[in-house]
């Protein structure tokens, strides 16, 4: 298998930059994958490590040679859909069996190996008894699964996965990310997967791209990009509920600086702290505005005053789940919503302490407006 490289790969629909100057690696058995809002150029990105979609400008590497060039063929790389693109004339069997029969695999797959190959995949992921059917007899996870086989039968350079198992159930989808996952270590696959189900690239993989159209916003560990959003479009992705954000105003009072939002919120923020909320603001109607975003499981929530920088706001919405409960409170511009470790009751307009952890407090610069859905 090779590593991908780009490197500041462009491209351009007529005017319109569906990917703006993308460079990352993906190592030689490395699992990335690359999230995002639909349209934001997930596709696209995989179709040009394909060869399927030409480059506007930058390069793709597979480890040190340059594959711009080459044609999809000539690139060796495998590839499964959201959309199973199985031959519907084909059985399951004969369509897992395809890429094995291209003129250039033929002879390294001799009748005997290609049964071997195309058993060992199927029942791997679970379809072994379905190989005579033709894909007309088929449920659409069944269908899915099929494809991913088809994919994944034989070892290329890199797999590329497009929002392989979006259609399967819930139960499914788990157990087929489990057994993905068990296929990229047990091969040292180098794989890069589509998404836009932020938890699947979580679970799945060894790194994840979050991409907002066309731009890569972070490339980190999945647990880095959870507890460390380093954009706000990152946060409002990543997360369930998404992290908290709040626009508000910078004052310094007797050398101490605060953070406040409209006329009931203000919390003083920590001094090492405040160079970062510092360097974030922008001068808005002669104020000095930042962005401050906090995840739901880091704010406190009591009935007594819990610090001397805690506040209190009345509940406007709650929602109880096994053992928590997730309270939600209106503030001027947005919705504050914070998850209690243990579940908690309570009533609408009944007031709460609420108290944000500093440590896990982030200042973003704004890069859209928000909106109180
Ligand atoms: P994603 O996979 O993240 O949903 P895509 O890569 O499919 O996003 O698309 C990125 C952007 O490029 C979108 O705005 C889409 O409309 C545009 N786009 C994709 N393919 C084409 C095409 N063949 N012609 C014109 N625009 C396209």
């Amino acid at each position: 298998m090779a590593e991908v490289r780009l490197e500041n790969v462009t491209k351009l629909y007529g005017r319109k930059a569906a990917v703006r100057d993308v460079s990352f690696v993906c190592k030689e058995g490395e699992f990335i994958s690359i999230v995002g809002p639909t349209g934001a150029g997930k596709s696209t990105i995989l179709k040009m490590i394909a060869g399927i979609e030409d480059i506007t400008s930058g390069k793709i590497y597979f480890d040190n040679r340059v594959v711009n060039e080459l044609l999809p063929q000539e690139r060796n790389v495998s590839m499964a859909f959201e959309t199973y693109n199985l031959y519907p004339h084909f059985s399951v069997y004969e369509n897992i069996a395809f890429p094995l029969r291209s003129p250039r695999w033929k002879k390294s797959f001799p009748p005997e190996k290609e049964k071997r190959k195309v058993e060992e995949i199927a029942n791997f992921l679970g379809i072994g008894e379905l190989l005579d059917r033709k894909p007309q007899f088929l449920s659409g996870g069944q269908k899915q699964r099929a494809s991913l086989a088809r994919a994944l039968v034989r070892k290329p350079e890199v797999y590329l996965l497009d929002e392989p198992i979006a259609h399967l159930d819930a139960r499914l989808k788990f157990s087929t990310q489990t057994l993905l996952r068990e296929f990229a270590t047990k091969y040292g696959s180098t794989i890069i997967y589509v998404t836009h189900d932020y938890r699947e690239a979580l679970g799945l993989s060894d790194r994840m791209a979050v991409l907002r159209r066309g731009v890569i916003e972070q490339i980190d560990a999945p647990e880095q990009v959870y507890y460390y959003p380093a954009t706000d479009f990152v946060g409002t992705l990543i997360g369930e509920p998404p992290i908290n954000l709040m626009d508000g105003e910078i004052i310094t009072r007797d050398n101490k600086a605060f953070f406040k939002a409209g006329k009931d919120f203000s919390i003083q923020v920590r001094e090492d702290l405040a160079d970062a909320m510092n360097r974030v603001a922008r001068q808005e109607d002669g104020k000095r505005i930042t962005r401050l975003g906090i995840q739901c499981d880091d704010i406190k929530l009591s009935r007594d005053k819990i610090s001397d920088n805690s506040f209190q706001l009345p509940v406007y919405a709650f929602v109880h789940e096994a053992e928590r409960s997730v309270v939600t409170f209106e503030l001027k511009d947005t919705f504050l919503q914070v998850r209690t470790t243990e579940r908690t009751e309570c009533r609408v307009s009944e007031m709460f302490w609420l108290d944000f952890d500093q440590d896990r407090m982030f200042f973003f610069k704004k890069t859209f407006e928000i909106t109180k859905a």
